[in-house]
């Protein structure tokens, strides 16, 4: 048995973890679950999976599930916080982490993690964005994997098994385009909240629906696959391909491109992150070529869709630069979902910040917590109003 915590359990990719679970039961055990305000699912998570440890990062949701499970006199730990997470990520009996936290919030609980010697399934991209280096170093200490959850990068991380990484030629990480591919900017400035959310392809959590939306998720991506394969950034090739067949390859220097396919369904690469270097019975529903169709491919088209540009540019600064474009990123999208900014304002905003805020190249955790909320105050103060 496979003892896992989830950082995050009650989101898309939480759920979705709790369903590849639910299917291997014979394999994985919940041991620890947290969730920040959404109190009822937790309890409903409590009742189906009797997990010994529940962290809950809101205080009224912590007060509803202690008095839940003092009430029906049930025995789960219920911790609080900050220092609640690090607890269900460094537990001696867990093997495996998966964080699936949004933003920034899971970078600390993730080096608890690495350093208490825990496999790590990674969803949580901005924990790479923010602090790739640290965590990848970490990571290299602690003789620990980080296996990818997102599906670019599990594929990329499928299509790498069994070859040398000195003939990789480049990455070709996929895209789906969003929801506004083939747009203009001047047909993007009023566009809705309701509008951005709508993904053609994937049905995930807020945050990473308005990131397709921006292109800022694949520039997240950018940055994420160069920390984890390391592998320079101009190695690193984005494809749209609107079909979201294909969920990314690998160029190697003879010309040989091996791509992995599957069905658009988080619980592929959740399940093979979980159960690697194993595979397993079929969670999804397998591919069929012949429903299929054709598949097509298209260059990104970055004036419009600035975000993507300006995370090669902070990825190639390399430092803090990352850490202050994702900053400034999930304050302005919490701003955007809030109606307090238009949609074209979340790029502006970004490209704002890269420019006032100073690149520090050797950084800490704690320069980059810092960092972070010097960044989302100046957002705040100044688009919040
Ligand atoms: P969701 O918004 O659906 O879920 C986020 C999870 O984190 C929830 O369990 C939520 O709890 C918890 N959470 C939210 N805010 C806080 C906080 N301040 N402190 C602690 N916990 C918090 O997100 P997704 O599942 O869509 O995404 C999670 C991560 O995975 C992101 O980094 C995303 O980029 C990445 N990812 C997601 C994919 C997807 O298909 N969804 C695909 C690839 C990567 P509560 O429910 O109580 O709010
Ligand atoms: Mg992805």
């Amino acid at each position: 048995m496979r003892k896992v915590s989830i950082l995050g359990a009650t989101g898309s990719i939480g759920t979705q973890t709790l369903d590849v679970i639910r299917k291997e039961k014979d394999r994985f055990q919940l041991t620890a679950i947290s969730a920040n305000s959404s109190w009822k699912k937790v309890i409903d998570i409590i009742n189906e999976f009797n997990p010994t440890y529940v962290v809950l990062t809101e205080e009224k949701a912590y007060r509803e599930v202690k008095e839940y499970c003092s009430n029906i006199g049930k025995n789960t730990k219920i911790l609080f916080g900050m220092k609640g997470l690090n607890t269900i990520a460094s537990l001696p009996e867990v093997d495996i982490v998966v964080t699936s936290v949004v933003g920034m919030i899971g970078l600390v609980p993730t080096i608890t993690a690495i350093k208490s010697g825990k496999d790590i399934a990674l969803a949580n991209k901005e924990t790479l964005v923010t602090g790739g280096k640290l965590v990848m170093s970490e990571a290299k200490k602690h003789n620990v994997k980080i296996l990818p959850v997102d599906s670019e990068h599990g594929a990329i991380f499928q299509c790498l098994q069994g070859n040398e990484k000195s003939s990789v030629n480049k990455i070709l990480l996929t895209a789906s385009g969003g929801p506004f591919r083939g747009k203009k900017e001047y047909e993007l400035s009023e566009v809705t909240v309701d509008e951005a959310l709508k993904h053609p392809r994937w049905n995930m959590g807020k945050k990473i629906s308005i990131d397709s939306a921006t292109l800022m998720n694949k520039g997240l991506e950018v940055i994420e696959a160069h920390f984890l394969f390391d592998i320079d950034y101009d190695q690193i090739e984005v494809v749209v391909h609107p079909e979201s067949v294909i969920h990314s390859m690998v160029e190697y220097i003879d010309g040989s491109v091996i791509a992995q396919m599957g069905s658009t369904d988080m619980k592929l690469p959740i399940q093979y992150a979980l159960n690697y270097p194993e595979r397993k019975n079929a969670v999804v529903e397998k591919l069929d070529f012949y429903k299929m169709g054709t598949l097509t491919f298209e260059k990104p088209d970055m004036d419009t869709f600035k975000p993507l540009k300006l995370a090669y540019e902070a990825g190639k600064a390399g430092g803090t630069m990352p850490a202050i474009l994702n900053a400034a990123n999930e304050c302005a999208v919490d701003l955007f979902l809030n109606k307090r900014i238009k949609f074209l304002q979340i790029g502006n905003i970004l490209e704002m910040c890269m420019d006032k805020f100073t690149i520090q190249q050797n950084y800490t955790l704690e320069d980059i917590l810092q960092l972070d909320s010097k960044v989302k105050s100046y957002v705040n103060e100044n688009f919040g109003k």
